[in-house]
C-alpha cells in the first residue's frame, strides 16, 4: 500500500496589542486548504498561553472545524499554572499538545517545575491522561547538547515518557534529517517523525533564521539563492519557495510522516505550497 503523509501548518498568535483580525482572516484562507491539524505556538514568557494561544486554537478547532494542537513552553510555569492550561484545553475539546521545554532567557530565572520537556510530558501524563502529546527534535541536534549521541539518549527518554509523535525543527538538507532518522531508528525511537518546513520567502526572514539558527546547515544550493537574489524580492520568494517544493518531494518520496510547514502566518505560503504539493498529501474533510 502507497503511504500518504499529512500535511500540516503552524501559526503563532501575535502581539495581543496588535489585534487577532489578520491572523483570523490568515486562518480563514488556510480553512480551504484543509490541513490535516493547524498547530499554534506559545509564548515562552511573554504573553499569557490561556489568552493567546488557547483562544486560537479553540478558534482553528470549533469555529473552522480543523484539528488543531497547542504548544506549551513549561520552563517559566509551575505545575498550577500548566494544570489551569490543560484544565482550558479540556474544555474547548482540544486534546493534543506539543510539550516543550521553552528557551532559557538569559536574566530571567526558570521556574524550576518543569527542567525538560520531558518533565512536563510525565506530569501530563499523569495529571491528565487523555491528552495526546507530540514533542519536538532536532535533526541538527539541539544547540544545547553536547553532541547528538546525548541529544538522542534525551529524545528516547522523551518518546517513552509518552509522545505519540515527534515534529523537526527546520531544516533545509534533506540527507541531514534522513540520518536522524537512521539514529532515531538505532536507539529505537520507533514513533512517526514529521519534518518541519520553512519556505523562505525574503531576505529579512532568511537574516533572521541565520541569526537564530546557527546549528542550521545551508546547502550550497540554498546559499545560491540567497547571494543571487539578496536584492530581487520577487525571484528570492519564487525560488524559496520552489525551493521548499523541491525538500517536501523528496522527503515524500522518502515516506516522510508528514509534513508540518511553518506558515509564519502567511495564507499565501501555505496557499502555493498546498497546490504545488497537492496529490502528495492526505486532506481532513473540513
Ligand atoms: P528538551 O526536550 O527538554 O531538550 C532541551 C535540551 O536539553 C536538549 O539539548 C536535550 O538533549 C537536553 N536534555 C533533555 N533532557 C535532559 C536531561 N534529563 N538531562 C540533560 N539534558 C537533557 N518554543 C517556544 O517557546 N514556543 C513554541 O511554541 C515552540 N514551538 C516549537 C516547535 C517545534 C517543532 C520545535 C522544534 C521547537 C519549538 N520551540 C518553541 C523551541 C523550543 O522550545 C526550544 O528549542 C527549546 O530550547 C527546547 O525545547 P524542547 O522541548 O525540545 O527541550
Amino acid at each position: 500500500m502507497v503511504h500518504t503523509p499529512s500535511l500540516s501548518f503552524e501559526i503563532f498568535p501575535p502581539n495581543p496589542a496588535a489585534g487577532n483580525e489578520k491572523i483570523l482572516s490568515a486562518l480563514h484562507d488556510m480553512q480551504d486548504l484543509a490541513p490535516h491539524f493547524i498547530s499554534v505556538t506559545a509564548s515562552n514568557n511573554k504573553f499569557n498561553i490561556e489568552e493567546t494561544t488557547v483562544r486560537l486554537a479553540d478558534y482553528i478547532h470549533n469555529d473552522l472545524g480543523i484539528p488543531s494542537i497547542a504548544h506549551l513552553p513549561a520552563i517559566y510555569l509551575t505545575k498550577a499554572q500548566v494544570s489551569n492550561i490543560l484544565t482550558a484545553l479540556d474544555q474547548i475539546g482540544v486534546h493534543t499538545i506539543l510539550a516543550l521545554r521553552g528557551d532559557r532567557i538569559p536574566n530571567v530565572a526558570p521556574k524550576n517545575d518543569f527542567r525538560y520537556a520531558t518533565d512536563l510530558i510525565s506530569f501530563i501524563k499523569e495529571e491528565a491522561p487523555h491528552f495526546d502529546i507530540i514533542g519536538a527534535c532536532y535533526p541538527e541536534c539541539h544547540p544545547d547538547s553536547p553532541n547528538s549521541i546525548s541529544d538522542i539518549k534525551h529524545l528516547k527518554k522523551k518518546v517513552d515518557a509518552g509522545c505519540s509523535s515527534l515534529v523537526t525543527q527546520l531544516f533545509f538538507d534533506n540527507d541531514v534529517f534522513y540520518d536522524f532518522q537512521e539514529k532515531c531508528q538505532l536507539a529505537d525511537i520507533d514513533v512517526p517523525i514529521v519534518a518541519g518546513i520553512m519556505p523562505i520567502i525574503n531576505r529579512n526572514q532568511a537574516l533572521r533564521l541565520l541569526h537564530t539558527c546557527e546549528n542550521i546547515r545551508l546547502p550550497r544550493k540554498f546559499r545560491a539563492i540567497l547571494d543571487k537574489y539578496e536584492h530581487d524580492p520577487e525571484s528570492l520568494r519564487a525560488a524559496g519557495l520552489a525551493y521548499a517544493v523541491d525538500q517536501i518531494v523528496d522527503l515524500v518520496t522518502q515516506d516522510v510522516a508528514g509534513i508540518h510547514l511553518y506558515t509564519m502566518n502567511n495564507p499565501q505560503v501555505a496557499n502555493y505550497i498546498h497546490h504545488a504539493t497537492y496529490s502528495l498529501f492526505k486532506h481532513s474533510a473540513v
